[in-house]
């Protein structure tokens, strides 16, 4: 029901930043190669999302935004080897509960359906041809939470949560053709074409990605490889290290602190890199099901996975240095 829903919206949709996150999050799940952002008034006003992905059946594309009407898991086995980044099937529902709607898809079979909703209720569905794929706009969020609409900060700081978002999408879908722009002006562009470095080219400019040195190192359950700044190089902040784990961008203190302790084995401390760092392992080793926003994860043999973490870095550090 609709007051459950708004409820739900308060824990998944905090704000701007958190509906592209969710939007985007469904166009790479539904296998999509290119995916558009648009934002106005950093989304306050208009959010609008467009992928070249699977798209939805007419029948689907209402049942996208029932509460836990999810395609992703259909047994209990998937649940523990989640592939997708969504599975709750609880972010449509809730963005929709606080906001206007309007989607065209297609699943390129079918015949193409648009539908307008507003907080949470159908005003409208119909056919319209459509070419495969989603297009949604997620416009005057919060319309009628003022209360949340209230917390927002300004333009420049929910744009900024956006923009740092959808560059670590980018990083660790760099077979994804990404574009984010605001009132038009392009923010953000990669090219798809699969190579990392050249996506965090895109976002940190040639200048400091020609320099990141690369690092690497695995053992039987978990294969480590990255790329990293001497803090010299750069004024970074803590923020710039992103962790990706089986495709997944996920948030590990741990993790972090593991970077910093290989790179000031040989680095004074007080200045932070940025650093980009993909873990591959069993999914069965990790946990992302402890928090909605799945930003969270839960890593067996962590001690493991830190130490080599810590040595891939020393051990690059220590190559270009001498
Ligand atoms: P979840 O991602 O947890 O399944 P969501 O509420 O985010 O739940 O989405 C509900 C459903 O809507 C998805 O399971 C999927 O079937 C469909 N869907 C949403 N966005 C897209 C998209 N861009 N392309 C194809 N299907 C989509
Ligand atoms: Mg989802």
């Amino acid at each position: 029901d609709s007051l459950s829903n708004k409820i739900a919206a308060g824990e998944v949709v905090e704000r701007p930043a958190s509906i592209v996150k969710e939007l985007v999050e469904n166009s790479i799940d539904a296998e999509s190669t290119s995916i558009e952002i648009a934002l106005e008034e950093a989304g306050l006003t208009s959010i609008r999302v467009t992928d070249n992905g699977k798209g939805m059946s007419q029948h689907d594309a209402v049942l996208a935004f029932e509460r836990h009407a999810t395609s992703k898991i259909s047994n209990e086995h998937d649940l523990f080897r989640i592939k997708t980044l969504g599975f709750r099937g609880e972010a449509l529902a809730s963005i929709a509960s606080v906001s206007k709607i309007s989607l065209w898809t297609s699943d390129g079979e079918t015949e193409g359906t648009t539908v307008q909703i507003d907080g949470g209720v159908v005003l409208e569905k119909s056919d319209a041809a459509f070419r495969k794929g989603t297009d949604m706009t997620i416009a005057q969020l919060f319309y009628n939470t003022p209360a949340r609409l209230k917390y927002m900060k300004t333009i420049q700081t929910e744009l900024g949560h956006t923009i740092d978002l959808v560059n670590r999408l980018a990083l660790s879908h760099p077979n994804i053709a990404f574009k984010l722009s605001h009132h038009s002006q392009i923010i953000l562009q990669t090219s798809g074409n699969g190579d990392q470095r050249r996506v965090l080219n895109d976002i940190y400019g040639m200048a400091v990605a020609k320099k990141m040195i690369p690092f690497s190192g695995e053992n039987a359950d978990f294969k480590v490889k990255g790329f990293i700044t001497l803090p010299e190089m750069t004024r970074a902040s803590k923020n710039y290290m992103t962790l990706i784990v089986n495709g997944r961008w996920v948030r590990s203190y741990a993790v972090n602190q593991a970077v910093l302790d290989g790179l000031h084995t040989y680095l004074p401390i007080g200045r932070y890199p940025i650093a980009v760092i993909n873990v591959e392992s069993d999914p069965f080793l990790t946990d992302v099901n402890v928090h909605p926003s799945k930003q969270h994860i839960r890593i067996s043999k962590e001690g493991e996975l830190l130490s080599i973490i810590k040595s891939a870095v020393r051990e690059a550090v220590k190559q270009s240095i001498i």
